[in-house]
């Protein structure tokens, strides 16, 4: 084999290369976000199992907006870190959920900035909410404008 065939296959392969990461790279991206964002929901639907098992045994009474964590932590399935949106990361405990002021309402939990509490549109562009009737979807920010306002005020 001569020197010029050789470096043409090796042009081949590393080009073969290039395209095989180029189409794997931004798959791999999209199912680790799919991934952040089923984790979201498991504690979402966590959150609001827990939050229901408080209401019974405080005879339908919900946590005061300030204390949902502390008061609904017992009731969690998921031991650590309880509160915390995958997709947020970090060696912290932070809580970035928000709980409505009046759970009844449209939705019941959502994604917020663990520092600001103001709603964090982390996946997608897109937030993940626990509406009233316990489903667990994501909305874009007009959706979830739309819904919050509808709802009890945050
Ligand atoms: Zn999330």
């Amino acid at each position: 084999m001569n020197r010029s065939k050789w470096l043409r296959e090796c042009g081949v392969a590393f080009g073969l290369l290039v395209v095989l990461a180029a189409i794997a790279v931004p798959v791999y991206q999209r199912s680790r976000k799919l991934a952040k964002q089923s984790g979201c929901y498991h504690v979402l639907r966590s959150m609001t199992a827990a939050l229901d098992m408080y209401a019974r045994e405080w005879d339908g009474e919900y946590p005061l907006s300030d204390d949902w964590p502390d008061a609904i932590r017992p009731y969690m399935q998921i031991r650590w870190p309880p509160f915390t949106c995958p997709a947020v990361g970090g060696d912290d405990e932070p809580v970035s959920y928000a709980m409505a002021a009046e759970p009844g309402g449209t939705l019941v939990f959502w994604d917020v900035h663990p520092l600001t509490g103001e709603p964090a549109f982390r996946h997608d562009d897109g937030i993940c909410v626990a509406h009233a009737d316990r489903h667990v979807t994501w909305m874009t920010a007009e959706e979830f404008g739309a819904a919050i306002g509808g709802s009890a005020d945050e």
